[in-house]
């Protein structure tokens, strides 16, 4: 379902991304592991069309994304096009603090899709059910926890319907007694089949939920496997090495 071939990508004269090659079939999740600065989030963002990429190839749900020199004004619509069936989490939840919880998840099915607010509401409702925030519906972001901040922020990734989740670093900003929460909604998705890539330093849960994890080092990706065969038998020293430090 996202197919990257080759892909380059600098800011200037800095190469962020070398030949990368990755490709994450329907229902699998990817969990993307490396030291500060390797570039994950960089490559999570070319996924979703949020940062443009000057060579390769990145093809998302039968959609190609554009290289940067293709962008052209005018062509936002193909981009829009990707990032509809994508959807993204931050660290940083990125709520409108004047905006309803529900409002908050509604919003973009009503602007971008054109639903009606009832269909939209309804939809939000059930959303929110499934991340268990039911209750707080009409509070505003500044009165829920950091945790329940980001399940929010999860559940109006969700209302856009996606075919692919993106989630880069969705814990580091929480106090660690929130963070459990947050990998257990996660944790239902890939339960239910979603299509996940995933940037985190969570390792026990990349152990537990990965499909596969990938090493990124430089700008590279250096080593990918199962998670049995990187964090109990990697391959590289590099990879050897970055886990002595982070576990
Ligand atoms: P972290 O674990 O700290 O989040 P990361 O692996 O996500 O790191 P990136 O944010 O992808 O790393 O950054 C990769 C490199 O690209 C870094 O050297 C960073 O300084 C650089 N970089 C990222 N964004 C920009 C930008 N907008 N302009 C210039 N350089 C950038
Ligand atoms: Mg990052």
């Amino acid at each position: 379902i996202v197919e990257i071939k080759g892909v380059n990508k600098s800011f200037g004269p800095v190469q962020v991304l070398r030949s990368v090659d990755l490709s994450v079939t329907k229902g699998e999740v990817l969990v993307i592991i490396g030291a500060s600065g390797s570039g994950k989030s960089t490559l999570i963002r070319c996924v979703n069309g949020l940062e443009a990429f000057q060579e390769g190839r990145i093809i998302v749900d039968g959609c190609e994304l554009p290289c940067e020199a293709d962008r052209e004004v005018g062509e936002d619509h193909k981009l829009m096009g990707v990032r509809r069936g994508v959807g993204m989490v931050f660290q940083q939840f990125n709520l409108f603090p004047h905006k309803s919880v529900l409002e908050n998840v509604a919003l973009a099915p009503m602007r971008v899709r054109g639903k009606n607010k009832a269909d939209a509401e309804a939809v939000g409702l059930r959303l929110l059910k499934r991340v268990g925030l039911q209750d707080h519906a009409h509070k505003y972001p500044a009165q829920l926890s950091g945790g329940q901040q980001q399940r929010v922020a999860i559940a109006r990734a969700l209302a856009m319907e996606p075919h692919v989740m993106l989630f880069d670093e969705p814990t580091s900003a929480l106090d660690p007694e929130m963070v459990g929460e947050v990998l257990d909604v996660m944790r239902e998705l890939a339960a239910e089949g979603m299509t996940m890539m995933i940037v985190t330093h969570e390792m026990g849960f990349a152990k537990e939920v990965a499909n596969r994890v990938v090493f990124i080092d430089q700008g590279t990706v250096h080593e990918q496997g199962t998670p049995q065969e990187i964090f109990d038998n990697p391959r590289e020293e590099r990879t050897r090495l970055f886990l002595s430090r982070v576990l």
